[in-house]
């Protein structure tokens, strides 16, 4: 049997954000507007992080987005800094895919779980050993890892592109994600060599406790992403990445939603749909060890504060080793030119 990536309870940071009273919320806000113009940037966050960062984005001429429209619209705007708001291998890729841009991240010290659970060198002898495979990855990994791959993948389109490489007849080797490799593999019948990486927040997600939260709002609709565990899946309404999350809260007509997924995304849920009710799905249950609680670690560590001193200190720039970056970009660049649905 292969070797088990998931991280164990201990090896997870516990970060408990700082309390912020309303009024210094407001200054370290104006702050960040002030020195976003003052460096030529532009703030790209994730659905996962604080909500006042998401809000500065928008209000900033920025976005808030999924991984793969977070390296998109990074690429595409004229800055010359980047301010990614969100984990590591999200800064690298912003950095792969605009070389000559300055990438600043509000801390380096913010990882993955799937990206630590795929050391490059195990990796590499993987790929060795199943040569005939055509390596697809996940965006939740290091650049090394990136630059052993055929494509890098996101949720949002890992699904089809895999369905267009199965109907090409090729075998793919995959990683990091279990359940996400095995979920897309029960979708597309592919060929698939899974890697056992996961996320501890996904991974949380308990099955019979959702079923019993269900029995209580018989009405719910379940959104689940596919980072979650099987049980979890087969039982969801809808399954997707974080943006084709929000969009099934939009479209469906129920008033109620039970989300799996980190609640960081509860932010932009209510911000859409202010009059739909969004629960979170239950991490609690057997075997539960609430590494996470449901809400990442790592993204907990973009604040509001953290973000102010950076961009004082543009101490915390995301360098790339340029060669290395160029392997990197040919399979982030085939993801970004596959044709849309
Ligand atoms: S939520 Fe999971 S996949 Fe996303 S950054 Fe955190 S550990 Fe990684």
């Amino acid at each position: 049997m292969r070797k088990d990536y998931s991280l164990p309870a201990a090896q997870v940071p516990v970060h408990q954000p700082a309390t912020v009273s309303a009024a210094e919320r407001a200054l370290l806000k104006d702050e960040i507007r002030d020195r976003l113009a003052a460096l030529d940037a532009v703030l790209v966050a994730h659905y996962y992080v604080d909500g006042d960062i998401q809000d500065l984005a928008q209000e900033t001429g920025g976005c808030v987005a999924d991984s793969l429209e977070m390296a998109r619209f990074g690429r595409d705007h004229p800055a010359s800094t980047l301010v990614v708001a969100g984990v590591r291998f999200m800064g690298e890729t912003a950095k792969i895919l605009s070389p000559d841009k300055r990438v600043l991240m509000p801390t380096l010290s913010a990882e993955c779980s799937l990206d630590i659970g795929c050391p490059p060198d195990e990796f590499e002898a993987f790929t060795q050993a199943h040569p005939e495979r055509t390596v697809v990855v996940y965006a939740n990994t290091s650049v090394r890892v990136k630059a052993l791959a055929d494509w890098v993948v996101t949720s949002s389109v890992g699904l089809r592109i895999i369905e267009s490489l199965a109907a090409r007849g090729e075998p793919i080797l995959w990683a990091p994600d279990k359940h996400l490799g095995a979920y897309i593999q029960r979708a597309t019948g592919a060929d698939m060599l899974l890697w056992s990486g996961a996320c501890v927040v996904h991974e949380e997600f308990k099955f019979q406790a959702l079923k019993d939260l269900m029995a209580v709002y018989p009405d719910a609709a379940v959104l689940a992403h596919p980072e979650s565990p099987a049980a979890v899946l087969d039982i969801a309404d809808r399954v997707g990445s974080t943006s084709q999350i929000i969009q099934a809260s939009r479209e469906l007509p129920h008033d109620t939603f039970i989300v799996a997924t980190d609640r960081g995304i509860f932010h932009q849920l209510r911000k859409h749909s202010p009059d739909k009710r969004f629960i979170e799905a239950p991490t609690a249950g057997d075997g539960a060890t609430c590494r996470s609680c449901a809400h990442c670690p790592w993204m907990a560590m973009n604040e509001l504060r953290t973000l102010a001193e950076s961009l004082q200190r543009e101490d915390s720039e995301v360098l790339v080793a340029p060669a290395l970056g160029a392997k990197a970009m040919a399979p982030l660049k085939r993801m970004l030119d596959f044709p849309p649905p």
